[in-house]
């Protein structure tokens, strides 16, 4: 469990600690400043002074493989990488289907069924990518655990509906997260869609869009007649250019997990996101506490590549157990090295989950007294 010091936590956010300390005691929580408190209890309070933490990095991650950063000149674009989010059936999946299903290409279209929770589309001959998986939950953990991986925001809001709680959350996520947001004002075919009111919503949410003088892009859409589909595409582009997305493609790669499980016939499988360097077969990998050689490498459209470029998700298999969605993924320089990493992780994470259970036990004896 992430957690964090009251006092780093108030000046992180720019709150005298004594505001920060009463805001738990109304939460029920009598903590000092040198005590540690959740993150999640920390984000809640950080919400009420319109605050966002940043996610926090776990020490031991920052310290046990020490990434080199690349030289400016080795530095390539790279395709944005966009997360659809926005409250429930407002219509995200059906906008990630519509997307698909737009831009798969006849000859890709056995492809379609292929699912890796996550994929690529070419819009005017340039790659976007597109990830399906981190709902709300996903993508809060991922924040959580440090691990960041969408470039683009779309938010989802339907236009007989508006702002609902989800949306505001994911709002927040996405400016926690610093990424730029583009508004998707969908389900236009309806009858009672109102588009103005839920601009007005938007801008009481702190998003003003161009139309009304800011600087936030809304395409009004159709995801279910297929309506401007295209131009949100363009406009997700467009965002990205402005980005300046880069990496380097020629080092070892490193990234997330963003799905896992054990598959029975072909044992420990996990999605990533390379977000540098080229991952390629027979690297040798670690991603959380697991580790392995790549044994194969299987793209969006369920073909084995041998390579996967900055910005491709590709599913892996080869790790010797499941990772979590969120975990980091390294290439190392050898086996070895990859393996010595991955048995001091697991050194520590059992003496953690001992900590913990230990504690618990304290707890128990307390609770009869
Ligand atoms: P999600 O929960 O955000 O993934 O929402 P879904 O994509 O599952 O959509 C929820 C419901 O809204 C489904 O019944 C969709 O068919 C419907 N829906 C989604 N987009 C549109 C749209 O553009 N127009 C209309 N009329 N219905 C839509
Ligand atoms: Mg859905």
């Amino acid at each position: 469990d992430e957690t964090v010091l009251v006092g780093e936590f108030a000046s992180q956010i720019g709150v005298p600690a004594t505001q920060v300390i009463m805001s738990l005691m109304k939460m029920g929580i009598m903590a000092n400043i040198n005590q540690h408190i959740k993150y999640e209890t920390a984000e809640k309070i950080a919400f009420e002074f319109d605050k966002l933490v940043e996610p926090l990095q776990k020490e031991e991650e920052k310290e046990d493989v020490v990434i080199k950063d690349d030289l400016e000149e080795d530095l390539l674009p790279r395709p944005p990488i966009v997360t659809v989010m926005g409250h429930v059936d407002h219509g995200k999946t059906s906008l990630l289907d519509a997307i698909r299903n737009t831009k798969v290409t006849a000859g890709e279209a056995g492809g379609i069924t292929q699912h890796i929770g996550a994929y690529e589309v070419y819009v005017n001959n340039k790659k976007v990518v597109f990830l399906d998986t981190p709902g709300h939950e996903a993508f809060t953990q991922m924040r959580m655990r440090g691990a960041q991986v969408t470039d683009i925001a779309i938010l989802v809001v339907a236009a007989d509906d508006g702002i609902k709680p989800q949306t505001i959350e994911a709002i927040s996520h996405a400016k926690a997260a610093g990424v730029p947001i583009i508004v998707a004002i969908n389900k236009i075919d309806k009858e009672a869609a109102n588009i103005e009111r839920v601009r007005q919503e938007l801008s009481d949410n702190g998003l003003l869009v161009e139309e009304w003088g800011g600087d936030i892009i809304d395409v009004p859409i159709s995801a279910k007649k297929n309506q401007n589909i295209d131009k949100l595409l363009e406009m997700i582009l467009l965002v990205a250019e402005m980005e300046e997305l880069k990496a380097n493609p020629n080092r070892p790669a490193v990234g997330t997990v963003v799905e896992s499980n054990l598959d029975k016939g072909r044992g420990p499988v996990a999605t990533v996101i390379v977000s540098n360097g080229t991952l390629k077969v027979g690297d040798p990998v670690i991603a959380g506490t697991a580790y392995g050689k790549i044994r194969a490498l299987i793209n969006d459209k369920g073909k084995r590549v041998k390579k996967a470029p900055p910005s491709t998700p590709v599913e892996i298999l080869g790790l010797d157990e499941v990772p979590m969605a969120g975990d980091r993924f390294i290439v190392m320089q050898s086996d070895k090295a990859a393996k010595a990493i991955v048995e001091k992780r697991r050194i520590k994470s059992r003496d953690e989950r001992l900590e913990a259970s230990s504690k618990i036990t304290l707890e128990d004896v307390f609770d009869k007294m």
